[in-house]
Formats: C-alpha cells, sequence, structure tokens
C-alpha cells in the first residue's frame, strides 16, 4: 500500500513543495493539515499534485481544540498514519505587540511549538498501530535556532533562558509572553519556537524510540528565501534577502530543493536515523548536523515537554 503521511501548513512553501515531491514517487498519499481549506486546494491544483494522492483536512494549530477535532477527524477516516510532518509555522519578526493563540498562548511559540506538540502527542497512539516499515515523525528545524552557526548568530539570538515565561502560560496576565520571561520580540519568540521543535524532537527520541521503532528527526532544509514564512517582513528585506541569501551567505535554495530535502527524510530507506538534525551540504548531499548547546540539551527538553504537557492539557 502507499504511505500516509500528514503535512502541516501544505497549503504553502516548504511543506507544499514537499507534498507534492512525495505525490511525484506514486508511493505517499499525503494528508494536508491546512487552516485554510480552499487556499490548499487551490494550491495542491496549481502545483498539479494528483487528486487521487492527496486529502485536505482542516486543522488550526492556534487552537488545541482544533487539533484535538483534527487528529478525531484522521482517526474517524479509517487511515493508518505512517509518518507525521510538522512543518507549519508563523513568523512575525515585526510585531510591535505579541498576538495570541486561542487559549492565549503568544502566537509563534503557540503555533509553531504548543499546536505541534499536542498533534504529535495526540497522534503517536495511532502511529503505533500502523504495520508500515519505516515510522517517522519529523519536527521542522532552523538553523536561526542554532547559536553555533552563523546565522544563528544574527541577534536576537534564540534563549530559553530557565522557561520562566513558559511555566507562566505565555501571556501577559501570569508573565510575559517570551519563553524567558523577557519583553515581547517577534524574531526571537520564532527563533525560540524553533529550538522547542527541536528539543521536543530529542525528547521524543529519548522517550519513544526504542518501544514504539518510530524515527523522530529533524532537520534545516536551507534557507528558502521566498516562501510566505517572511510575508510579515518589509518590503525592502522581501525584495533584498533572497539575492543576500543566493549569493552572500550562498544558504539559498529553492522551494522545490527543500522539497526534496524534507521529501528525502520523510521516504528515503537510508534516512532512519532517530534523534538527528539533517542538513545538505553544498552538493545537495545529507548529513547529520551538529545542535547547538541550547538545542542539545536534554535537562531543558525534558522540561520544556513537561511544561508543555500542562499548557496543552495532557499532565
Ligand atoms: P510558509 O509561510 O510558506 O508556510 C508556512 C505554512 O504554515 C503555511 O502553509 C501556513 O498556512 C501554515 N500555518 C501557519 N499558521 C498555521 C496555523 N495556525 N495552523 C495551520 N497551519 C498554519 O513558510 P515556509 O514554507 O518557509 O515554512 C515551513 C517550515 O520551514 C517552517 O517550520 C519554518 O520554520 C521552516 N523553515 C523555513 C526556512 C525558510 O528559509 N523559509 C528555513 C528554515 C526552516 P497558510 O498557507 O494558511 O498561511
Amino acid at each position: 500500500r502507499k504511505g500516509n503521511v500528514i503535512i502541516t501548513g501544505a497549503s504553502s512553501g516548504l511543506g507544499l513543495a514537499t507534498a507534492k515531491a512525495l505525490a511525484e514517487t506514486g508511493k505517499w498519499h499525503i494528508i494536508m493539515a491546512c487552516r485554510n481549506f480552499l487556499k490548499a486546494e487551490r494550491a495542491a491544483k496549481s502545483a498539479g499534485i494528483a487528486k487521487e494522492s492527496y486529502t485536505v483536512m482542516h486543522l488550526d494549530l492556534a487552537s488545541l481544540d482544533s487539533v484535538r477535532q483534527f487528529s478525531e477527524n484522521f482517526r474517524r477516516s479509517g487511515r493508518p498514519l505512517d509518518v507525521l510532518v510538522c512543518n507549519a509555522a508563523v513568523y512575525l519578526p515585526t510585531a510591535k505587540e505579541p498576538s495570541f493563540t486561542a487559549e492565549g498562548f503568544e502566537l509563534s511559540v503557540g503555533t509553531n511549538h504548543l499546536g505541534h506538540f499536542l498533534l504529535s502527542r495526540l497522534l503517536l497512539d495511532d502511529m503505533k498501530q500502523s504495520d508500515y516499515t519505516s515510522k517517522r515523525v519529523i519536527i521542522v528545524g532552523s538553523i536561526t535556532g542554532n547559536t553555533n552557526t552563523l546565522a544563528g548568530n544574527v541577534p536576537p539570538k534564540a534563549n530559553l533562558g530557565d522557561l520562566r515565561g513558559l511555566a507562566g502560560g505565555l501571556n501577559r496576565l501570569n508573565s510575559s509572553p517570551m519563553i524567558d520571561g523577557g519583553d515581547f520580540d517577534g524574531a526571537k519568540a520564532y527563533k525560540d519556537s524553533k529550538v522547542c521543535n527541536m528539543l521536543t524532537m530529542q525528547e521524543f527520541h529519548r522517550r519513544y524510540h526504542e518501544e514504539t521503532g518510530i524515527t523522530f528527526a529533524s532537520l534545516y532544509p536551507g534557507c528558502i528565501a521566498t516562501t510566505g514564512l517572511f510575508r510579515e517582513h518589509i518590503p525592502l528585506f522581501r525584495l533584498l534577502f533572497p539575492p543576500f541569501q543566493k549569493y552572500i551567505t550562498k544558504g539559498y535554495v529553492s522551494e522545490e530543493e527543500a522539497g526534496k530535502r524534507l521529501a528525502q527524510v520523510v521516504g528515503d530507506p537510508s534516512l532512519t536515523n532517530s534523534g538527528v538534525y539533517w542538513s545538505w551540504n553544498k552538493n545537495s548531499a545529507s548529513f547529520q548536523n551538529q545542535l547547538s548547546k541550547e538545542a542539545s540539551d536534554a535537562e531543558k527538553a525534558r522540561k520544556v515537554w513537561e511544561i508543555s504537557e500542562k499548557l496543552v492539557g495532557l499532565a
């Protein structure tokens, strides 16, 4: 049978390119988990993804009710779940004030981390039941959350501190909207959320890999300077960022190439290592990359996991 893969945020950018790359192999049925049903349908159609190889299902990661509803709807569809890709993200670099999810968490960490945290925890049981040979949970990371790299050292740097803001629920009433308890900074909130994504992947590996055989992995697909992720940025930035990445940092990848990379992590028989973070070199060959000190801190990963469980109502 075909493998079944859920991709969150498959309505544009990396998620859409990955859906297309997987559909073209003929080996996958893609569940596009998207907040805007019509946009996702249109995107799939204009990308030329064959009708029989995808299903769009509604998921708004900025609402935990929606995450629970999605998991139930998926279960009711009767499809086995073989691979889950946590790809969706919001990035609000120019926001002066924080925005909040339905439950009142700061929007970037609430969507990118907490929404995916609940989703992957709820769907783990479904994955355990699948008889697929290489089951995987892939969480898209980023170089920007990784302070052992040049890009990760552009201020404001990711820093989760002692997690006091996260423990306080990331809202203004109890504490601050930032994980470390500091003042709101949209660019930093995004980077912090990506550190949480990478820590979550490793904590999943420690807790569940041996018992379930599921591969847990993260990746940095390269700088895809053309995606909607930068839609909130000032126009001059959006004009100059792609050529800057292409010719100066040379970290630029096309959406198509990035989609192929994520598709490898989903289905390539040689990329089965668990607990790892994939990157690609200049020749587009994959290798296991090092994470920064904070993004590989096991004690912090455990704490983020435990606090997140409380926030999403699992503990
Ligand atoms: P896009 O903005 O193109 O895609 C993000 C996707 O997330 C969109 O489909 C968007 O939906 C979806 N999304 C946002 N909020 C929600 C929500 N509340 N519920 C459900 N879906 C939501 O950006 P990219 O393709 O660039 O980003 C994809 C991933 O790649 C992210 O995890 C990002 O951190 C990562 N990444 C990107 C890099 C880059 O250079 N672009 C570099 C490294 C990592 P909608 O279409 O409705 O807006």
